[in-house]
C-alpha cells in the first residue's frame, strides 16, 4: 500500500478538463515535485489533493485511507496541508506568535474562553510556544522570530507562511510554488528548508517553475501537460525526456535539458 495515492484524477470545469485521469503514488519522506507548463493544471491537482475542490472522479488516499470528498479541515488533520498564503499571516504579530497562534486554531473545538483559562491551556500554550520556536529556528526564522511579521522581507514572509503549515503538524505537506518571487539566494535558502522539512520526516509535494531547485531538490517528479500526466521519473530521466522536452518547447520562462 503506497502512503499517499494519488487514484485516476480528474477535474472538468465546464468543456474544459483541467486534470485528466492522473495517477502517482508518493512515498513517505519523499520530495516529489509536480511541473508543467502555464495551464497545465498543477494547481488544481494540488487543490484536488488538499481537498479544496472535489475531483470529477478519481480518489485521494492517504495510508490506504479516502481522503478525496472530505472538507479541507478533515483533510488537514488527516495530515495533508498546504501552505498558507501571505494574506494569512497577521501583520502585526511577530513572527513567533503568528506560529503560535496557529498551533493555538490548531487546538480546535474547545470554546475560547473557556478553553484559555484552564491548566491544560496554559500547558498547551507553554508546549506551542516553544514547538513554534522550534520550527521557526529549522526553517532559519530564529533571528527573526521577535519582528513583526509586516517588518520581514519577502522571502521570509514566505517562509513564515511555511512555519505556518507545519504548526499543523503535517504528514504531507503541498507547497505550489514556494519560491516565486525569490532571488536565487532566497531560493537556496528556501531549498534548505524543504530539505530540513524532509528531515524531520515530512512528504512534501512541490509545484515550482524553477527547475534549478526542482532538479537539485525532488527525489522524483511528475510531468503534467494540459491536464494529464505524460512523465513520471528520476530528474535525471526528467531532464531526458522527450516528451518533456517537446512539451516545454516556445516556453521562455521556463526551461528544461539545461540544469
Ligand atoms: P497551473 O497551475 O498548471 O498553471 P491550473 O491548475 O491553475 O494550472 O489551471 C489549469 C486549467 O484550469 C487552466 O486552463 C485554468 O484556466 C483552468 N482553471 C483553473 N481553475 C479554474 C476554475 N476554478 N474554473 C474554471 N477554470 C479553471
Ligand atoms: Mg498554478
Amino acid at each position: 500500500m503506497s502512503f499517499l495515492a494519488i487514484e485516476n484524477l480528474t477535474k472538468r470545469f465546464g468543456g474544459l478538463t483541467a486534470v485528466n485521469d492522473i495517477s502517482f503514488s508518493v512515498s513517505q519522506g519523499e520530495i516529489l515535485s509536480v511541473i508543467g507548463p502555464n495551464g497545465a493544471g498543477k494547481s488544481t491537482l494540488f487543490k484536488l489533493i488538499g481537498s479544496f475542490l472535489k475531483p470529477s472522479s478519481g480518489r485521494v488516499l492517504l495510508d490506504g485511507a479516502v481522503v478525496s470528498g472530505r472538507q479541507p479541515h478533515q483533510v488537514a488533520q488527516a495530515g495533508i496541508v498546504r501552505t498558507f498564503q501571505e494574506t494569512t499571516v497577521f501583520k502585526e504579530m511577530t513572527a513567533l506568535q503568528n506560529v503560535i497562534v496557529s498551533h493555538q486554531l490548531g487546538l480546535k473545538a474547545t470554546p475560547f474562553g473557556a478553553y484559555f483559562s484552564t491548566a491544560t491551556a496554559r500547558a498547551d500554550a507553554r508546549a506551542a510556544a516553544e514547538s513554534a520556536a522550534e520550527i521557526l529556528d529549522y526553517l532559519g526564522l530564529g533571528h527573526v522570530k521577535g519582528e513583526l511579521a509586516r517588518n520581514l522581507p519577502h522571502g521570509h514572509l514566505r517562509a513564515l507562511g511555511i512555519a505556518i503549515a507545519l504548526a499543523a503538524k503535517p504528514r504531507v505537506l503541498l507547497l505550489d510554488e514556494p519560491f516565486a518571487g525569490m532571488n536565487p539566494e532566497e531560493t537556496d535558502r528556501a531549498v534548505e528548508m524543504v530539505e530540513g522539512i524532509r528531515k524531520r520526516g515530512i512528504t512534501v509535494l512541490l509545484v515550482e517553475h524553477d527547475m534549478r531547485a526542482v532538479m537539485r531538490i525532488s527525489d522524483r517528479i511528475v510531468v503534467v501537460s494540459f491536464g494529464s500526466k505524460i512523465a513520471e521519473g528520476l530528474p535525471a530521466e526528467i531532464r531526458a525526456n522527450p516528451a518533456v522536452i517537446e512539451a516545454y518547447l516556445g516556453q521562455d520562462d521556463e526551461t528544461i535539458g539545461s540544469y
